[in-house]
């Protein structure tokens, strides 16, 4: 399928992700129709970009050259691909779905076989950049498949990504942004330990995050969420609860390769004692509340 023949686009799971880049899509001029299961939000966004609004995954891909989806867990991935309702049950011959929920890589395979038996080409494409990187337009989007629909697929994802990048087969997407995660996990902890040290020791926040900003210990969380954990704002962003999800995929994933992942596995845990406390819908840099309550 070459670029230009994708022009009508279905989108599947309208959430913090999913609102936004459907109506880049939609802004761009895409004719886009929309499924969420939660219909309110559906409306919203039709009232919002035009387009319309589907009953099923199905009824949403029927005549769409590309579907796309952004859900929750690998559970969430299978209610909405799989089934008589299910994307896979409704896309034409040839056509291309990607999937944006950040997933196990088995289930990528798994959804690859299934719609190539299906005629079908598939791609695993998690995103990284948060709330404001599908607002602005400014996601990295790592893909998994086939070389041929990626090529074809880019172009419509650029439309919200800043990088896209073809990674390699199926699976690899999905293995990139474990390598994202744990990458994460465990600076977000010493940010935590860190900015708590700085307001034990009665320094100037600000003042402290304003100068090791600009060294060695420079990094995006830093920028975007130390002042924020010292304030005591965790209502926006990338919830506990995603994130634990996500380092239990790498540390599945890790059981299997081998890869000893010891700082992501404590990691985990104190996302799990977050839980526990009622915070899971809290922005993933809440690890700080461990220390100062
Ligand atoms: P969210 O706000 O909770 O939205 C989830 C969406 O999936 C909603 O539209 C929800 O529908 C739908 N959904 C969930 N389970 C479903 C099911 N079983 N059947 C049908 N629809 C279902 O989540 P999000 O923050 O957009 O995250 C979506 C995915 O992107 C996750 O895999 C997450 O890990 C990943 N991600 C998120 C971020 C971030 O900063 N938020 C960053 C990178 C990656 P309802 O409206 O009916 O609940």
């Amino acid at each position: 399928m070459a670029n230009e023949s994708i022009k009508r686009v279905a989108f599947i799971g309208l959430g913090v992700m999913g609102h936004p880049m459907a109506g880049h899509l939609a802004r761009a001029g895409l004719a886009v129709t929309v499924f969420n299961r939660t219909a309110a939000k559906a409306e919203s966004w039709v009232a919002r970009y035009g387009g319309r609004r589907a009953a099923t995954p199905r009824e949403a891909v029927l005549d769409a050259d590309m579907a796309i989806s952004c859900v929750g867990n690998d559970g969430d991935l299978r209610d909405v691909a799989l089934g008589p309702n299910g994307i896979l049950s409704g896309l034409g011959p040839g056509a291309i779905y990607a999937d944006h929920s950040t997933v196990s890589a088995d289930i990528a395979r798994e959804l690859y076989q299934t719609a190539r038996e299906a005629g079908l080409n598939f791609l695993d494409a998690p995103v990284s950049g948060g709330q404001s990187g599908a607002e602005n337009g400014a996601l990295s989007i790592m893909v998994g498949g086939d070389a041929e629909a990626f090529g074809a697929a880019r172009a419509v994802m650029a439309h919200y990504g800043r990088a896209v990048a073809h990674m390699g087969g199926p699976g690899d997407g999905q293995l990139t942004k474990m390598v994202n995660q744990i990458a994460i996990a465990g600076l977000v902890q010493a940010l935590a330990e860190a900015m708590n040290f700085a307001v034990r020791s009665k320094l100037d926040a600000d003042r402290v995050i304003g100068v090791i900003s600009k060294g060695a210990a420079g990094s995006w969380q830093l920028d975007n969420r130390a002042a924020t954990m010292v304030e005591g704002k965790f209502d926006f962003g990338f919830a506990v609860d995603w994130m634990r999800k996500d380092l239990q995929i790498c540390l599945d994933e890790a059981r299997r390769n081998g890869a000893a992942l010891p700082v992501t596995a404590l990691v985990e845990q104190l996302y799990g004692r977050l839980q526990e406390k009622g915070f899971g819908r809290l922005d993933s840099s809440s690890l700080i509340k461990l220390l100062i309550e």
